[in-house]
């Protein structure tokens, strides 16, 4: 547990898998929570209702709207930026608009939503990204977009934690390893592949990436900003 009764956190893609699981732990430990998506419609109404939770619809490819809908919500203590897809394949036969939908979602909406969301957010505030360990290492062809998304999220952690660093407001990525959602079943056809590079070969639980995001968005962690953490089952070890 921790005690988020006051606050107010806004999660950005929060209708299914680990967004959902941070809007479930967020709201279960006290804090008003708002959360966007883009086509779960039902699966965000359910979620509202379960958890007293609000459900916008925004989709985080365009950069505008999410600055608006950021804005729009007033001073927010803690921002989690969760919206996140994976165009995976040959590099050589790609579509080219899916590889820069794919950069708009997972690299332009948290660098502008974190930005955003600090113009208002008190001193101690909290700004969390979801990465991947993929931002540290891609062991098989076919990832190079993604790869390139999730590191440059390390850039944006490691700079907006200087410009904001003074007002106490942190700025970290969480860096998954496989974990079991629609993006990447436990029982995919690349499951076992993901598997074996685990030195613990099981994938995590959602429930897991959301108990280290809410640590890190918890009073305990005031100091640790810039920072990448990874959760993984030592995937990249
Ligand atoms: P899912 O595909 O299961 O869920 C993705 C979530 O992001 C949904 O709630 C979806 O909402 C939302 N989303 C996607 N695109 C948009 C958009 N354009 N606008 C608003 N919301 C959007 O993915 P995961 O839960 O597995 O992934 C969550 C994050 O974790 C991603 O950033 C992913 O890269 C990262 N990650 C996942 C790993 C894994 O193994 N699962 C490993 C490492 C990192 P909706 O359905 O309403 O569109």
């Amino acid at each position: 547990m921790t005690d988020f009764t006051g606050k107010k956190a806004l999660v950005i893609g929060g209708s299914r898998g680990i967004g959902a699981a941070i809007v479930r732990r967020f709201a279960k430990d006290g804090a008003a929570v708002t959360f966007t998506y883009a086509g779960s419609h039902d699966a965000a109404q359910a979620l509202a209702t379960e958890t007293g939770s609000t459900a916008v619809r925004s989709d985080a490819s365009d950069r505008d709207a999410t600055i608006a809908l950021v804005a729009g919500q007033g001073p927010i203590d803690i921002l989690v930026v969760n919206a996140g897809v994976a165009v995976i394949g040959d590099a050589l036969t790609h579509d080219a608009d899916a590889i820069d939908r794919m950069i708009d979602i997972n690299v332009r909406t948290p660098y502008h939503a974190a930005v955003e969301s600090a113009r208002q957010m008190p001193d101690g505030g909290r700004i969390i990204v979801i990465g991947s360990v993929n931002g540290d290492r891609m062991p098989f062809a076919g990832g190079a977009g993604y790869a390139l998304t999730k590191s440059a999220l390390q850039g944006l952690a490691r700079g907006l934690a200087r410009d904001f660093g003074p007002r106490g407001i942190t700025v970290n990525i969480v860096q998954p390893g496989p974990t079991d959602t629609d993006m990447n079943p436990a029982d995919g056809d690349f499951a076992d592949a993901m598997r074996g590079f685990m030195a613990i070969p099981r994938y995590a639980t959602s429930d897991e990436i959301a108990g280290l995001t809410a640590y890190l968005a918890g009073p305990e962690a005031g100091i640790i900003t810039g920072a990448m953490h990874t959760i993984d089952g030592g995937f990249g070890a």
